[in-house]
């Protein structure tokens, strides 16, 4: 037996593990990891091939700039910039480099853990845990653990408390709560990928391949074409117990793959798939659903519908409630049922740690969430969220010498919040100014502000056979009046309205506040919009135009930080019809989608302002957010500004060795890791190349080719200085210099 010592133990490297490892491990914890595949990843890894979702939803809602924050962002953005098509064996090895850069945490690979000890009823000692490739037992020693395996193995050893199926609708009051007959368990699912070879390839199935295609309803609407993760039907095992009976559920998803597999090459019905063979299969299936834990608090329907604030909230989600029937392929029913809310939802501490095992962290999908809740919280993003601030929570329980549930009940959430959001956690409606950050006693002035008082019109115009919204920033008081330009063959009447949001914080534009109707005459129209309201807190506006194919629609091919467009379109991946309509009774809203396009598309709607729009000024670096939310929330330089560049002024000199600039990687980038092609590898608002000064013009710092959300720079040796002027280049002629936040640490 090997013993092994650290501040943490992690159990599970899915996405979940990883990001936990590095947070706490940048932090100063030492850290263990053990994983029982031999890649990193869980659900994302090769192994099984699912893209990384999160709040952003396939850009498929109105989550706007809801791309996760910390260390899971920086392992996405690394994805997208190395592996723009996807390939999940980049992944893994992304992954794998991203963990062992990290000094503080032993990985054991191939290593499961199968006991833990215990020195009471609620206090876990170590974890033991077996290598099948070097023989080797190990023996987990650690203050604190996180159960990060998805099955909650650590939590099930333990003795956690835990839940396995659905609450019933009284319990909490969840109108969503599923019946028996839908079922109380998401499946199982394998994947398959297929390849053109370009020659024609027969296919002889495997004896225990399915050979009644009829028994799976959906077999009428298959496509040759799909495979990988589009492929989330297969599901099987709902019925059955999701942890006891895995290697019988994967059986049958076998089983099911190789008859779908000979239906499509050997029935005649698909001419297109003569040529494919079968290039992979699933060795091991994507668990959805097993254990759940109870931790201090149950995450409910309600809050993520209401969306609900907490106190100690430290994360958030943002996928729809997505529940499936338990009979999977063998029933007739849609393979989903996906309900969004108006925007993302916060994600409390008390569901990251168990209610009755004192040192243990949860994380992944199975933190304290009922059956519904869990619906929306299990996806990855969210999972390795949650999983980013257990691993904040370790730290300062290492701090304070306490317990996981310590932090709650002695005040120490500010604390954590504030750590959070150091290291790139947006926490919705939760801003936070640190003390040690020497940025927030500096004077800050640029070099410009980017005055936008118009979208300028460099674009083609976009025939308005969509209802488009152009959204804008906006002060409390008067909006301002708006000029566009609409171009048509006939004469007809444009219906524009002024909306905004009735949730704070959301981008669901579900409130008219002006309506006109515009008669517009053949040619170019130049339409006055002035609404002549006034409004009482910053927002955003959408300037929304309704569909009518007889009009084009001015576009600029500006691309701006917190600016941006939406459009009323469909998206049935993520069940988004350009209006959601739930039946009665299930305790869902109602509302339209309204998303942005992915580029190229989705360029801005050209307008001119009456006034310069509120939001880019100098002083947002130190405001403590640091993505769009109320107000764009950066600096942005002037278009005209040939050298951009914003100084930091301190009254008496300070001693800086850790400089943390945080740059815009477009938050509404959903970055799927696999199977997307992206159209670009390096967001077209970041800025690339910038230098950091001292107060004599000295260079301390430089960065070329910068393509990542957060730089942190820290110094060869601390300097003393009055000032810094951090001098950027615009990413390009269309996109202006932009810095979300800078922050400064002795
Ligand atoms: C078919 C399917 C489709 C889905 N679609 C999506 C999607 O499109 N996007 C999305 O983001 N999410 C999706 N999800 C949900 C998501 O994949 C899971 O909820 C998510 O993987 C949970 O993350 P996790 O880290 O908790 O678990 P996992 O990703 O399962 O990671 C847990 C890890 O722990 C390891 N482990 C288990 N037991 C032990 C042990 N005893 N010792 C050591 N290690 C252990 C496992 O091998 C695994 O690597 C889908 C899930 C499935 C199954």
């Amino acid at each position: 037996m090997v013993e092994m010592e650290s501040d943490l133990v992690i159990a599970g490297g899915g996405l979940s593990g990883v990001c936990c490892a590095i947070t706490a491990a940048r932090q100063g914890l030492k850290v263990i990891l053990v994983q029982d595949r031999s890649v990193l990843g869980g659900n994302a890894s090769s192994e099984v091939r699912l893209w990384v979702l999160g709040a952003t939803s396939h850009m498929g809602n109105n989550n706007r700039w809801a791309r996760e924050g910390g260390v899971i962002d920086e392992i996405l953005v690394e994805n997208t910039y190395r592996n723009p098509e996807g390939n999940p064996i980049i992944m893994d090895a992304l992954l794998l480099d991203k963990v062992v850069s990290e000094p503080n945490i032993s990985l054991l690979l191939n290593t499961s853990v199968y006991n833990a000890k215990k020195a009471d009823a609620d206090t876990i000692t170590s974890l033991q845990a077996f290598c099948s490739q070097n023989q080797t037992a190990y023996e987990l020693k650690a203050p604190l653990f996180c159960d990060a395996s998805g099955d909650g193995v650590v939590g099930f050893l333990s003795g956690a408390a835990f839940r396995m199926g659905a609450e019933s609708k009284d319990e909490f009051g969840e109108l969503f709560a599923p019946t028996k007959e839908y079922g109380e368990l998401l499946g199982h699912s394998l994947y398959f990928y297929s390849k053109d070879t370009g020659k024609p390839v027969t296919f002889v199935p495997p004896s225990f391949a399915l050979d009644d295609i009829t028994k799976i309803p959906k077999f009428k609407s298959f496509n040759a074409q799909e495979f990988g993760c589009r492929l989330w039907w297969i599901e099987y095992g709902g019925r059955m117990d999701t942890v006891h009976d895995t290697e019988k559920i994967k059986w049958e998803l076998w089983k099911i793959v190789y008859g779908v597999w000979n239906y499509i090459k050997n029935s005649g019905s698909f001419p297109d798939a003569s040529t494919l063979t079968l290039e992979w299969v699933g060795m091991i299936p994507g668990k959805r659903e097993s254990r759940r834990f109870e931790g201090d608090y149950m995450l409910k329907q309600q809050d993520i519908i209401e969306q609900r604030e907490h106190a100690d909230a430290v994360a958030f989600g943002g996928w729809s409630v997505d529940l499936h029937p338990s009979d999977g392929v063998y029933t007739d029913l849609p393979g989903c049922n996906q309900w969004h809310s108006k925007g993302t939802y916060q994600i409390p501490y008390r569901c990251l740690y168990s209610k009755n095992i004192r040192n243990l962290f949860l994380a992944g999908r199975i933190i304290s969430a009922s059956h519904v809740a869990f619906g929306s919280s299990r996806v990855m993003a969210t999972s390795a969220y949650v999983a980013q601030a257990a691993a904040m929570g370790a730290v300062l329980c290492k701090k304070y010498n306490c317990n996981p549930a310590d932090l709650y009940r002695d005040n120490k959430i500010k604390e954590l919040q504030k750590r959070l959001i150091n290291a790139g956690q947006y926490i919705p409606g939760v801003a936070v100014n640190d003390e040690m950050d020497l940025v927030q006693k500096a004077v800050v002035s640029a070099s410009s502000e980017l005055v936008l008082t118009e979208l300028t019109e460099d674009e083609t115009p976009a025939t308005l056979d969509l209802s488009m919204a152009q959204m804008i920033p906006v002060e409390a008081g008067a909006l301002p009046a708006i000029v566009i330009h609409a171009y048509s063959q006939t004469s007809t009447v444009l219906k524009v309205e002024f909306r905004t949001c009735s949730k704070t914080g959301s981008y669901t534009p579900d409130n008219v506040v002006a309506s006109f109707d515009l008669p517009i005459e053949p040619g170019r129209n130049c339409l006055q919009l002035n609404a002549g309201l006034v409004i009482d807190a910053a927002q955003y506006i959408f300037v929304l135009f309704h569909k009518n194919p007889l009009v084009k629609i001015a576009r600029s091919a500006k691309r701006i930080t917190g600016i941006l467009s939406v459009f009323n379109t469909i998206n049935p991946a993520v069940s988004n019809y350009g209006k959601q309509e739930p039946p009665e009774g299930i305790g869902m809203d109602s509302f339209e989608f309204w998303c942005p396009q992915r580029r190229p598309a989705g360029q801005n709607i050209a307008m001119k302002f009456s006034g310069a729009l509120p939001g880019f000024s100098a002083s947002n670096i130190k405001n403590g957010i640091s993505r769009p939310a109320a107000s764009p929330n950066a600096w942005v330089a002037d278009f005209k500004d040939a050298r951009p560049s914003i100084q930091l002024q301190w009254d008496a000199p300070v001693t800086i060795k850790t400089i943390c600039l945080s740059f815009d990687t477009d938050f509404d980038h959903p970055m799927e890791s696999v199977l997307m092609h992206h159209p670009e590898n390096i967001m077209p608002f970041c800025v690339r190349n910038y230098s950091i000064f001292d107060d004599k013009g000295q260079k301390i710092a430089e960065k070329k080719g910068n393509y990542q959300s957060r730089n942190r720079i820290v110094l060869d040796e601390a300097i003393v200085t009055n000032g810094l002027t951090i001098r950027v280049e615009h990413p390009s002629p269309l996109t202006p210099a932009a810095i979300f936040e800078i922050s400064c640490y002795s």
